[in-house]
């Protein structure tokens, strides 16, 4: 049987995981190779021998693969070895592909928190070979995602591109047969995308500052990924808040303030208090004048209001109020 894109790429990836000590110091590191693997299980054999040994097992890699590689494996080794050539190869991690592949269910079953849910204890092999396993469902539902809704996948490859630390993990997403945006056409296309999901006078502002700054794009990927499941169940990672903590002050830039356009169906639909009224209570046309007339101002200064949040500036008048306001209250 002929072997699949993606089995065919990770035949040709180093997959890696080393597991550190409280003092930082690696004390076993597992890698796979095709069909070949390396291990090193005593932290006295983590000598320049060693390593040199284990950039030749990685010399024909195409790809390192592994579960957090970037902020963790690579740079302790790079502390220990700083000139291996494997680090001259591009980076595929599994940690920030996880929540563009899953943005409805960032806690996939193999991934908990940010860490990989793993089967053997302290096996980095093995612990390595499970990030393969988690690369290759997360190429069946961004392949899924592309297929579906092609603008969410362009977006994602070229905003990780825009990062000189993701351009591995955004070339991964060029071998599921993802294009790649380039120019104006990215922050073009994340404009049109987002402006389905946002205040659209937000986005032209957003887009106009990103457009003149040299800052890497990637965030935006985070917030594509939430926005596109935005009126589902979407979660936002605490590991996504943690690594780029812009994405939650972005979506609430796009999404919490009202532009008061007329023309902007995104703040005409979630930012109108008098809609609410009638979305949530039917009949229910404007809001008394008095005795609350702090009633519609404290609903206009809730953003983006649940029903939970509407029942709660909303509060019952007295049935004697209700007959000299105009609304009727609910009972
Ligand atoms: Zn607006």
């Amino acid at each position: 049987m002929m072997a699949s894109p993606c089995q065919e790429l990770l035949h040709q990836t180093l997959l890696l995981d080393i597991e550190v000590n409280e003092k930082g110091e690696i004390y076993s590191l597992g890698a796979v190779l095709g069909e070949k693997t390396f291990s090193v299980a005593d932290r006295r054999r983590f000598n320049s021998n060693t390593l040199r040994d284990f950039d030749s097992f990685a010399k024909d890699a195409r790809f390192v693969l592994g579960h957090n590689i970037l902020n963790h494996d690579i740079p302790r080794l790079q502390q220990i070895a700083p000139a291996l050539h494997l680090f001259s190869k591009p980076r595929i991690d599994t940690l920030f592909l996880s929540p563009l592949a899953f943005p409805a269910n960032p806690y996939h079953r193999l991934i908990k928190n940010y860490q990989i849910v793993r089967d053997s204890i302290n096996d980095p092999v093995q612990d390595a070979i499970l990030a393969g396993k988690v690369f290759a469902e997360q190429w069946d539902a961004l392949v899924q995602q592309f297929k579906a809704n092609a603008d969410v996948a362009l977006l994602y490859r070229a905003l990780l591109a825009s990062d000189a630390n993701l351009i591995g993990t955004a070339e991964a997403l060029g071998c599921m047969g993802i294009p790649l945006l380039t120019g104006d056409d990215v922050l073009e296309t994340f404009a049109w995308f987002a402006r389905k999901h946002c205040c659209g006078a937000a986005v032209d502002h957003l887009v106009l500052q990103l457009a003149d700054s040299q800052d890497s794009l990637a965030p935006l990927a985070y917030v594509t990924a939430w926005l596109s499941v935005a009126d589902g169940n979407s979660v936002l990672p605490p590991w996504v808040r943690h690594q780029f903590p812009q994405v939650p002050v972005i979506l609430h830039q796009l999404r919490e303030s009202n532009c008061r356009y007329e023309e902007c169906a995104y703040c005409q639909t979630h930012h109108v208090p008098q809609r609410f009224l009638h979305d949530y209570y039917g009949g229910f046309q404007r809001f008394a004048q008095s005795p609350r007339p702090m009633t519609e101002k404290a609903c206009k200064r809730r953003s983006s209001i649940p029903r939970h949040g509407v029942l709660r500036c909303l509060q019952p008048c007295r049935p004697e109020e209700a007959s000299r306001s105009a609304i009727f209250c609910p009972p």
